[in-house]
């Protein structure tokens, strides 16, 4: 599952990831990060049935922990089948099926945003996380 961790500049001189990984054994898996000098925020991926005992183990850090369930929101009404998210994606989230229409696998996701930016029609927007 991922999760996304959002740390403030107090916290972010700290090895996080590592002193977790220490303390609970678990494998994380970094999958996108953004860090500037006031506010970081990362996007991991942790064994679903180690996700409890890694947020903790963040949380007591100081670090927000937030579950990515459904990362991106996609409006099938207003896609025109550009394709531009095809193209875009990192990840290789969107395909095309053969009637033209796009599917998703949602799974592969790590919120870094590019579709939103280049979806020329609106059809794509970040969940709540
Ligand atoms: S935010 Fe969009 S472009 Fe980025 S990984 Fe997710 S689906 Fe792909
Ligand atoms: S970029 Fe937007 S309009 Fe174009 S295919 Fe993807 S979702 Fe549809």
């Amino acid at each position: 599952m991922k999760i996304v961790l959002k740390f403030s500049q107090r916290i972010m001189q700290n090895p996080l990831i590592a002193d977790v990984v220490l303390e609970t054994g678990v494998r994380i898996n970094i999958d996108r990060a953004f860090v500037d000098a006031s506010v970081g925020e990362i996007v991991v991926d942790v064994p679903d049935e180690d996700v409890e005992k890694v947020a903790a183990a963040f949380r007591l850090r100081g670090v927000e922990v937030h579950e990515m369930v459904t990362p991106i929101r996609f409006e099938e009404a207003e896609c025109i089948q550009c394709g531009a998210c095809v193209s875009v994606c990192p990840l290789e989230v969107f395909s095309r099926n053969e009637d033209g229409s796009i599917s998703m696998d949602l799974k592969r996701c790590v919120l870094c945003r590019t579709c939103i930016t280049m979806c020329p029609h609106g059809a794509l927007r970040a969940e709540e996380e």
